[in-house]
């Protein structure tokens, strides 16, 4: 599952983000109001982890703006201690829980694998197409209930094409969420990661198709 962390201090921001990925997230953080806005418009992501305290933007506007383009995206607020006026507001705007800074690192992780399991809209929870399983809160990928052996690479592909089974992807859609914001992924290491994958598939009826010059798509047998 990718996160997305809006937070402008830098220290609290490189915490949480080294903390999620221990936890097997896949993480993208962002430093300013303006920025959490246009990479949530773009998607793609699990949880909004969002500090109020943004500069550009403030997290209140951001949270509104996601709300008012009918995410459901499940979003935890971090508050000042003293944050009462807006945590109640935050969570008038469509927050579905919030922390109040400091807070102890294992408790952020619980408050993310508790919205993580609650789900929002099909971003999360358990998705399947044909004999193929992929539980997004464990990151664990199963054909018939045999755990395949992935890498977090590959886990992280097969979310986005089962998210999208039956559609085609574009390699650039790839590209775009397998980087880590930072960290690039070439179309080239794609087509390897996609060869890899199409491997370990193949105990079970969901293939990769490549569709020519456009992406990729999973497909699964007609009569399944
Ligand atoms: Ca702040």
């Amino acid at each position: 599952m990718k996160v997305l962390i809006a937070e402008d201090d830098a220290v609290m921001a490189d915490g949480l983000t080294c903390s999620l990925r221990q936890a097997g997230y896949v993480v993208d953080c962002v430093g300013t109001g303006a920025e959490a806005d246009s990479a949530l418009a773009r998607g793609g992501f699990g949880l909004l982890i969002l500090d109020l305290g943004l500069p550009e933007m403030g997290g209140l506007e951001v949270l509104r703006r996601l709300r008012a383009r009918k995410s459901p995206l499940p979003v935890l607020i971090l508050t000042a201690r003293d944050g009462v006026s807006h945590r109640v507001r935050g969570l008038d705007l469509g927050a579905d829980d919030y922390l109040a800074k400091p807070f102890a690192l294992s408790e952020l992780k619980a408050r993310v694998r508790a919205l993580a399991r609650r789900g929002g809209a099909g971003v999360c929870g358990l998705l399947r197409h044909g004999e193929l399983s992929y539980d997004q809160v464990g990151n664990v990928a199963e054909i018939r209930g045999t755990p395949l052996d992935l890498s977090a690479r590959e886990t992280d592909l097969l979310e986005i094409l089962l998210q999208r089974a039956g559609r085609i992807v574009r390699k650039e859609q790839l590209v775009e969420h397998l980087c880590d914001w930072g960290e690039e992924v070439s179309a080239n290491a794609i087509e390897v990661y996609v060869h890899r994958l199409r491997r370990k598939l193949e105990a079970g009826d969901v293939k990769i198709v490549t569709v020519r010059g456009l992406g990729y798509c999973l497909e699964k047998p007609k009569n399944s």
